[in-house]
């Protein structure tokens, strides 16, 4: 069996259908390419076709490319990869622009076959650019099915035609948050936004395609870039109408990217270029820079990190295998306060009974209430429709009772962040459950050794740290404490899995692995205030490095007194081993002065009435006078970076971290390490040890210990090797 399968029905309508073998999801392999290839050399060579219908077999039309080609053609083309991309990409190209004209008449236009696609499910990446292809598009109206072209979103654009074909469509600025956001629509959307032409339900999609096919003329298909007088729906480049969209998409992406994100230039580029010459050497621009692309370092560590690796950890890399499923099946949440609540919608909304409890039933209820607001929203802007809302809602059920609690296969601690309360809860749930249930902690600073030790087995008992808001983040933390057994981690990775987040599996440690990272980043930008550099450098040099918020900006929505109580809490348990508290100073300043970040409406940032952000404080001045001499915008940007990926080392050193590609993929997602750089460890590799470690120490001697290069990167750098050369092998990478 292939990928793809042919046939001509009795009315002379060739069926190609797309249906990958092993996999769930269609995504496109070079070897079912080229069978795309010969089979629309088929039809458009047979008399007795008189025209084709693409559709496929699974649940979905298609996922997109398998994202390994790419690294595999890098790796055969030896010396010469860029022309090995290009001409991988020239090939897609001609493929699909042999469907588009089929077999028309190249002056007349005339005598083509007419082809439809017939879009059953959701559909993004090629199988998009395949459909675009195609001369009509019907989509299902199932309105859970989406469609687009998320390309971006992995440090890539649509290079398989879909820029140049969508932008030629529907014009720059229309074309704009499909290619340049990457967003997916549902059908109702995406016929709005021209990327279908008809939205069918799904018991006749291939029928009414089918029927297309046979009714369609000449002129029916006919890209309007193949007639006499095309012009770019809202102005090429040169036109007055066009001029000013370019001249402001450039200044937008620049803003958005802050030009760290070579895609989305490249992407700007070749529809502008592209704008200016003939249909077909459109295409070859789009895959030049299609292939500078995926020259550039940027993209394959994106790829690494957010698709391939993710995928990997997503699919239980970290799980023992020899333990059976652990499915969630009944779970009780003790604490219904912002995190448990967060963690109770997730689990309800992935189809698990939640058992939610708190000291009192009013607390308990407005935890389901909070799940009931993130549904209403769903609802408001038709993502979900009232009978899930209702079917969620009732799997949650409030109360105060842990004779509820039985039955339950997982329980999660989210109560306030105190050992003894801690401690008190996790007997009381011991008391009531049997022998099969996993308890869990989702503290963010305990160690869970210390926690486990009120629970009945501690082999049961794990960590699985949530970040905020639990509904938007994707990554789950899961701690395995001294005792923590195989199935207690098997039990937390099957529940990430459940809720279709990613987890990362870490040993226990103070702040584990995120927050260990994370703190360094928003201490080192309070130091630098503490010692003069101006605010407005710090953040934006924080931004231009790819960091979603600078550190300033991240404490004041952490609270700011949150940062007091970990300084005077980790002060008190390490003693004399702290380390110097500049950072402190600061957030005591703060505290006391009642600026306690966009809570209190006041912080290094001023709120308005409404609480919105409406620049740095100008009283920051008087509390820290900013130096007369500035450093320069990259000093600012390394000490940002480094601080963070000289910790993540760390962590990998003390065996915090057990797998590199968690170090990655954890960074990225759990606190928005630069998306582009694909995570500390990718970075680190992109420089080299040996100029890291240089780097490091240089900033050491200026600023202190904390830079202090790890033996592992000192290792690393004598050996000339690096983090995923040293690791690949224990871990595919
Ligand atoms: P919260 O104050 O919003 O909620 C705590 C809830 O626990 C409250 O509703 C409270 O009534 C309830 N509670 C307290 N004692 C209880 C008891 N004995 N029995 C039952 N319920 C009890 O706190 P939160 O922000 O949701 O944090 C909860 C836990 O999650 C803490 O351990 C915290 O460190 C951790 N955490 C918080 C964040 C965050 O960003 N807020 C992120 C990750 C982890």
């Amino acid at each position: 069996m292939s990928d793809f399968s042919y046939k001509v029905d009795a009315d002379g309508v060739a069926m190609i259908v797309w249906d990958a073998r092993d996999k769930s999801m269609n995504v496109l392999t070079r070897e079912a390419y080229a069978l795309v290839d010969d089979y629309i050399d088929r039809a458009l060579a047979d008399d007795a076709v008189r025209g084709i219908v693409i559709t496929s077999a699974k649940k979905d039309f298609a996922g997109g490319m398998d994202l390994n080609i790419l690294a595999r053609l890098r790796a055969e083309a030896g010396d010469a990869p860029a022309q090995a991309l290009f001409d991988f990409t020239m090939n897609g190209h001609r493929v699909l622009r042999k469907l588009e004209r089929a077999g028309m008449d190249a002056k007349t236009n005339k005598g083509g076959k007419p082809v439809a696609c017939a879009i059953n499910g959701t559909c993004a990446g090629i199988g998009t650019e395949i459909a675009l292809a195609c001369h009509r598009r019907f989509m299902t109206d199932n309105p859970r099915a989406r469609i687009g072209l998320p390309e971006i979103l992995l440090g890539l654009f649509p290079g398989g035609g879909g820029t140049t074909r969508y932008s030629r469509m529907v014009g720059a600025m229309a074309a704009a948050p499909v290619l340049l956001e990457g967003r997916l629509l549902d059908p109702v959307r995406a016929k709005g936004a021209s990327l279908i032409d008809e939205v069918v339900p799904a018991d006749d999609l291939v029928e009414t395609a089918r029927q297309w096919v046979l009714n369609a003329t000449d002129a029916d298909i006919v890209k309007p870039w193949d007639q006499k007088g095309y012009k770019m729906p809202g102005g090429a480049p040169y036109h007055p109408a066009g001029f000013p969209t370019f001249i402001g998409a450039s200044a937008m992406v620049n803003g958005r990217t802050q030009g760290v994100y070579p895609a989305a230039q490249a992407l700007l580029s070749a529809v502008y270029e592209g704008a200016l010459v003939p249909f077909d050497t459109a295409l070859r621009i789009e895959a030049r820079w299609f292939t500078h692309v995926l020259m550039d370092p940027t993209s394959s560590a994106m790829i690494k990190s957010l698709f391939v690796n993710k995928q990997a950890l997503e699919k239980g890399a970290a799980r023992a295998a020899d333990i059976p499923d652990q499915s969630v099946r009944r779970l009780g949440v003790i604490g219904a306060g912002m995190m448990g609540a967060g963690i109770a919608y997730v689990a309800a909304n992935a189809g698990i009974e939640v058992v939610l409890l708190d000291t009192d039933q009013a607390a308990a209820a407005r935890g389901k209430a909070h799940a009931e607001s993130i549904l209403d929203k769903g609802i408001a802007r038709k993502k979900i429709t009232a009978e899930h809302k209702d079917a969620v809602l009732a799997r949650i059920l409030p109360t105060t009772s842990y004779e509820d609690l039985s039955g339950a296969d997982l329980i999660v601690e989210a109560v306030f962040e105190d050992a003894a309360i801690k401690a008190e809860v996790t007997k009381r749930i011991g008391s009531v459950t049997g022998d099969e249930c996993i308890i869990a902690t989702n503290t963010s600073t305990l160690p869970i050794t210390e926690l486990a030790a009120a629970s009945p087995r501690p082999v049961d008992f794990v960590g699985i740290h949530f970040f905020s808001p639990v509904d938007k983040m994707n990554l789950v933390e899961i701690i395995r404490g001294r005792d923590t057994g195989n199935r207690a981690v098997a039990k937390a990775l099957d529940f990430v899995r459940q809720i279709r987040k990613t987890p990362i599996v870490v040993n226990d440690a103070r702040f584990f692995y995120a927050n260990r990272c994370i703190l360094p980043y928003v201490n080192e930008g309070i130091r630098m205030v503490a010692e003069g550099v101006a605010p407005a450098l710090i953040e934006n040099a924080a931004k231009m490095a790819g960091m979603p918020l600078g550190p300033l900006q991240l404490v004041d929505e952490t609270s700011i007194d949150l940062g007091a109580r970990i300084a005077r809490a980790t002060k008190a348990a390490m003693g004399d081993a702290y380390p110097d508290d500049a950072p402190d100073e600061v957030f005591f300043r703060f505290e006391e002065a009642g600026r306690l970040g966009r809570k209190s409406g006041a912080g290094f940032y001023d709120y308005d009435d409404k609480n919105k952000r409406t620049g740095l404080w100008p009283g920051l001045a008087d509390f820290y006078p900013p130096a007369e001499v500035q450093p320069d915008v990259t000093e600012v940007q390394h000490r940002l970076l480094y601080v963070q990926s000289l910790e993540a080392v760390r962590a990998l050193q003390d065996g915090v971290l057990t797998d590199i590609r968690e170090g990655d993929v954890g960074a990225i997602l759990g606190w928005g390490f630069a998306p582009w750089s694909g995570g500390p460890f990718n970075w680190l590799d992109r420089i080299g040890a040996g100029p890291a470690a240089e780097r490091a120490r240089e900033l050491a001697d200026r600023y202190g210990p904390r830079f202090d290069p790890p033996a592992l990167l000192d290792e690393l750098a004598n050996q000339e090797n690096g983090f995923y050369d040293r690791f690949a092998a224990s871990q595919a990478a």
